[in-house]
């Protein structure tokens, strides 16, 4: 059985990131499939002799990014020598009995070195039944193309002496070069394995890999079509992974039974001999925006409340592949609040900003009921307002998980800002993402991700829990060049920050619900105001207002989706938003609750001892930590499902519904914890507790989650 963990464009060059990153090892060989970075960079060596540490065999196969400022060529030797380099070291080691050790070789002690494989243009013999072929791969150029591609190579790029022909032959080269190394393998033993890494793609469009992508720019100028190429063809090619493409995807061809791969950044699988047992688990990817903190967010200490840095050992799957086409049946299963690196590190980021940049202003900004502009722009510069955007759209790329992540350690601190965050990524995001054609998503995601807030507005004065009663219309134009909005919509939050609202609204009355479609209005579009901020209870900074649209005229293009199909994209995204809130409230209890802890096992006396010492308050914390971890479950377990594609309504609804009642029962009594010091607006104590009540309202009330999971559990006792 040989394992490979895949990990490929990791761009770590600039601003340079190699000691950020670290790949956990989860399989012997680790395959790293170009972009990694800038290799005239001393960062780059030492990056990949920490692989070497970790794995028996580095693979490594250069992108676009390696002969960055340099030439192929420069590239190419560099990293020949740095091969060289290892093999000596490796056989230096091998041959030195341990009696003759001295100061200039290394000591028996020193950890030993993985073997080093640059792919370009190389055959591996990696068992009597496999081997790896790889390449940089060069991708075929198009006339069209070639301008573009120019630019990027000569002034993008700069690297020297690399023009579209050299690409074009190169790429030439490389084809015909795979074509005679699988024609020779196949010739001298037609049951021989092949295993084939590639920077750039083998395919010219996405829908030939797999019809999900089939709006990815992956049509870029770096790809090629081999169809009828029998490097691509025979079956013998068990595997083609490649990078580049920045979007992941994972496969079996069903004619060539070809596993296909592309650009699982932090990925791994198990390569039998006969390719029977195919294990995946996500290992980590590096979080670019988050990039700037991580190194101190490392090294600040969590609250000791929780432990929840992984283990090296922990396999978190990724949102990204397709679970029935993978053997799990080898793997232990681990509890379910344990994260994957990248998931550990978001946390830890998030919490070490919302404790440093967020908490010094949470009272004056409750008190003020303002979101301060600085920790939204803040929220941008960390990447937390794309974290489930694609990078090709400027956001972070990361799974849902890690937003649920970032949303729970929010609040922790203040649950306006998480709601801010969670509002923006898990509806407005999710429904673009999800339901915007190509051209939506070019248009909004990038804005989205990297400055502008947007605003989820269903509620209105007559529909609440009743959502799909809402009465705002929307008209087609006669000339057919957009439609008109007239109606009002209730307690839109993040408004007064937004940029870009989601507005739902009845196209055809007469069709019911099924007439609500979805539309984008921007901020400033004549006939869209603001009407009014309320004044609330709690989450104050977080802004909640009154729109009226009159007359609002939108382009045809600001159509979301399909036009009566409104009414499916809420109802989805509201399911994945409830996740979001019920993290929201577990943050929230355990803010509370470890604000009161502090209190009461470190300041407060009576009776001549902590107040928390004595048995009675004991019980109380127990019980209430009990339940923030019961939530937390409920909540991971939620986010868990919906990214394993399994049915997860009844889920989320449950940890909507428990994590609120939670949080109303632990901040409410973290005020009693703390007496007096708890009513008084000085610390969080009071805060928590009002901002607590909205867990039970918004995104469907308590009663409304009760009825969902009474419905599906009707229905499934219901013989
Ligand atoms: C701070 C805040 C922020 C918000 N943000 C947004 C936002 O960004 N976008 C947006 O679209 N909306 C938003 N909302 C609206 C929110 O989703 C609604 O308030 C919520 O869905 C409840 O609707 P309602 O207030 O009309 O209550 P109602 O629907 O009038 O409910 C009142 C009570 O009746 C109960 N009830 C209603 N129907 C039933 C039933 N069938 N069975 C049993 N009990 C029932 C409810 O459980 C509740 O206890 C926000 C609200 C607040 C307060």
């Amino acid at each position: 059985m040989a394992q490979f963990q895949i990990v490929s464009d990791l761009h770590l060059e600039t601003p340079q990131a190699y000691d950020l990153f670290e790949i956990t090892p989860i399989a012997p060989y680790l395959a790293l499939l170009g972009d990694i970075g800038n290799v005239k960079d001393e960062g780059y060596l030492r990056f990949l002799e920490a692989q070497l540490l970790r794995f028996q065999i580095v693979f490594l196969v250069l992108g676009n990014h390696e002969p960055f400022d340099s030439s192929w060529t420069t590239t190419r030797d560099r990293l020949q020598q740095f091969a060289e380099e290892i093999d000596r070291r490796r056989r230096q080691r091998r041959r030195r009995p341990s009696s003759l050790a001295s100061t200039s070789t290394p000591s028996p002690q020193a950890p030993s070195l993985g073997e080093f494989i640059l792919l370009d243009r190389t055959r591996y013999r990696l068992s009597p039944k496999v081997t790896v072929l790889g390449c940089t791969f060069h991708s075929r150029i198009s006339e069209a193309q070639e301008e573009r591609v120019s630019y990027a190579l000569n002034d993008f790029y700069y690297i020297q002496d690399w023009t579209v022909e050299q690409h074009r032959a190169a790429h030439e080269a490389e084809r015909a070069w795979l074509n005679e190394q699988v024609a020779d393998i196949a010739r001298s033993d037609p049951h021989h394995k092949i295993i084939i890494f590639s920077h750039h793609s083998p395919t010219v469009t996405a829908a030939a890999v797999d019809p999900r992508y089939v709006d990815s720019p992956i049509t870029s100028a770096f790809a090629t079509d081999l169809a009828g190429e029998p490097c691509w063809e025979r079956p013998q090619v068990r595997l083609w992974a490649f990078g580049h493409t920045h979007y992941n995807c994972d496969f079996t061809d069903d004619r060539s039974g070809k596993r296909i791969v592309a650009n699982q950044r932090g990925y791994s699988f198990a390569q039998s001999v006969n390719l029977t047992s195919l294990t995946m688990t996500s290992i980590s990817r590096v979080l670019r925006p988050l990039s700037r903190t991580a190194a101190s967010a490392r090294l600040a200490a969590r609250q000791p409340l929780r432990t929840r840095i992984i283990p090296s050992s922990t396999q978190a799957f990724s949102s990204t592949t397709r679970r029935r086409d993978v053997d799990l049946s080898g793997l232990t299963p681990t509890p379910i609040t344990f994260l994957s690196e990248t998931e550990s590190l978001m946390a830890e980021t998030v919490s070490k900003f919302a404790q440093e940049q967020i908490s010094p202003k949470v009272r004056e900004m409750d008190e003020m009921e303002t979101m301060d502009a600085a920790v939204v722009e803040q929220l941008f510069e960390q990447g937390l307002m794309g974290i489930e955007v694609p990078e090709e759209y400027g956001g972070a790329g990361m799974n849902f998980t890690s937003a649920i992540v970032a949303i729970e350690e929010l609040a922790r601190v203040d649950p306006s800002v998480s709601v801010l965050v969670d509002v923006h990524n898990t509806l407005v995001n999710t429904a673009i993402l999800k339901y915007g054609d190509a051209q939506a998503r070019r248009t909004w995601l990038p804005r989205l991700a990297t400055g502008t807030v947007g605003s989820f507005c269903l509620s209105e004065p007559a529909s609440g829990s009743d959502a799909f009663a809402l009465q705002t219309k929307a008209e087609k134009l006669a000339d057919g060049s957009g439609y008109k909005l007239n109606g009002s919509k209730m307690w839109i939050t993040n408004a007064m920050e937004s940029g870009i609202f989601l507005v739902f609204a009845n196209l055809d009355p007469s069709q019911g619900y099924k007439g609500i479609t979805a539309f984008v209005v921007e901020k400033g579009t004549p006939g869209f105001e603001i009407a009014k901020k309320e004044k609330k209870l709690g989450i104050r900074a977080s802004s909640t207002c009154v729109l009226n649209f009159d007359d609002v005229v939108i382009p045809k293009s600001n159509l979301l989706g399909e036009e009566g199909q409104g009414y499916k994209y809420a109802i989805s995204v509201l399911n994945e938003g409830r996740i979001g809130i019920a993290a929201q409230m577990t943050g929230l209890a355990l803010g509370a609750w470890e604000n009161a802890a502090q209190y009461v096992w470190n300041d407060r006396r009576q009776f001549g001892q902590l107040i928390g010492t004595f048995q009675g308050m004991q019980h109380q914390l127990a019980q209430a930590y009990t339940e923030i971890a019961a939530a937390r479950a409920l909540v991971y377990n939620a986010a868990r499902k919906k990214e394993a594609g399994q049915d997860f309504v009844h889920d989320a609804a449950m940890a909507k519904l428990y994590a609120s009642q939670v949080a109303g029962r632990v901040s409410s009594s973290a005020v009693e914890w703390m007496g007096g010091m708890g009513f008084v607006r000085e610390g969080i104590a009071e805060k928590m507790f009002r901002d607590s009540k909205i867990g039970v309202i918004y995104e469907g009330t308590s009663n409304i989650q009760l009825q969902t999971i009474a419905k599906l559990l009707q229905k499934q006792y219901t013989r």
